[in-house]
């Protein structure tokens, strides 16, 4: 299954622009609760003002929160964008660590943030158990269902199945698979090139016209 998601997604990578380990740091985390595609329209603009550590943990609260409005909880990312800031000028002299035990220790950054940034600008194999990742495992059968509930223990399953140098091209794979074509609510099970060995096939429409029209285009999702 990973190798025809691997045929099928060429492109598959990180989905968010970025220049440096900090710009995927901040932008991870703007990620939370929006689409990839409002963070990569905010970024620019933010950077352009606060291009690193230093002048981030120095920006103006409520000119922050300007910038982030429209990604939503903007409040909560402000105190994120601020609090990691702080971090990385006081315990990492403005660097990003790349150390998974490190980097959770920065405000707003939790074990999925670590491992994208570990991965992406790195080249630290990681694996990122988002909402895709987490639901396509658990209808690939490749996690207990009683853990597929629970990101880590679930990381760790899907870890002992995988070589770790594969880690963060799977982690792509499957979150490209879940935002173009296995769905949450209806998967294109009738459009899917690993239907065949799907324990879930048919979940969605199997018919594959109707199949067909609910794959969204490529690009940033
Ligand atoms: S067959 Fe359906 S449920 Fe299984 S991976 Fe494909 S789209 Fe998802």
């Amino acid at each position: 299954m990973h190798r025809v998601l691997a045929e099928t997604y060429p492109e598959a990578g990180c989905e968010l622009d970025f220049r440096t380990p900090f710009e995927l740091l901040v932008a991870t985390v703007l990620s939370a609760q929006t689409t990839d595609r409002r963070v990569n329209a905010a970024t620019p603009g933010l950077f352009a003002r606060w291009p690193d550590p230093y002048a981030m943990a120095a920006a103006p609260r409520l000119e922050l929160e300007q910038v982030l409005r429209p990604l939503g909880f903007f409040r909560a990312k402000t105190d994120s964008l601020l609090g990691l800031s702080a971090a990385l000028v006081e315990r990492y002299d403005g660097e990003v660590p790349d150390r998974l035990d490190a980097l959770v220790t920065l405000p707003g950054v939790g074990r999925k943030t670590a491992n994208v940034v570990l991965g992406n600008a790195f080249d630290v194999p990681g694996l990122t158990v988002d909402t895709h990742f987490a639901r396509l495992v658990r209808r690939f059968e490749w996690v207990e269902p009683q853990i597929a509930s629970d990101p880590v223990k679930t990381e760790h399953a899907v870890a002992a199945i995988f070589p770790r140098k594969e880690w963060t091209m799977l982690s792509h794979r499957l979150i490209w698979h879940g935002r173009r074509r296995c769905h949450a609510k209806k998967p294109a099970c009738g459009a899917c090139p690993v239907a065949h060995w799907c324990p879930a096939y048919g979940t969605g429409p199997t018919d594959p016209v109707l199949a067909a029209a609910l794959v969204t285009t490529q690009g940033p999702a």
